[in-house]
């Protein structure tokens, strides 16, 4: 089984318990790190809308919480669609990652489209951007 199977399917089986109640969109996210560990989320919605949290970010957290800091590879997978990460969740990963880490988008039975981070944002904040002398 391929890295990239492997990461769907337990990409899918987060999309399973994804709290979406508001919305209807479910949605689960894998992050593959370099030791070879697999971490996953789903979205969990809020009343309060701004308090619910993307998939991605559940995976990344998870993927902190067991001490690693670097995603290899991420996907992203929705019912019938190529979704990708939102722009918050651009900068989330991008935290963890390099810029030529692939960023895979799923539907319920393939890959649809895999970017390289940087594809999908070229131009992240660094730290040194706040400490530039402009
Ligand atoms: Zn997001």
């Amino acid at each position: 089984m391929t890295n990239s199977t492997q990461l769907l399917q337990q990409a899918l089986s987060a999309q399973l318990n994804a709290y979406a109640p508001y919305s209807g969109f479910a949605v689960g996210a894998a992050i593959l790190t370099p030791s070879g560990k697999i971490f996953c989320g789903c979205n969990v919605e809020n009343a309060s809308y701004p308090c619910g949290t993307c998939a991605e970010a559940g995976a990344i957290s998870a993927m902190i919480a067991d001490g690693e800091r670097q995603i290899a590879e991420i996907l992203v997978c929705a019912d019938d669609e190529c979704l990708l990460p939102c722009g918050n969740c651009l900068q989330k990963i991008a935290e963890f990652a390099l810029p030529d880490t692939l960023v895979h988008c799923a539907n319920l039975d393939k890959i649809v489209q895999t970017y390289r981070l940087t594809e999908l944002l070229p131009h992240r904040f660094y730290l040194e951007n706040t400490t530039d002398d402009r």
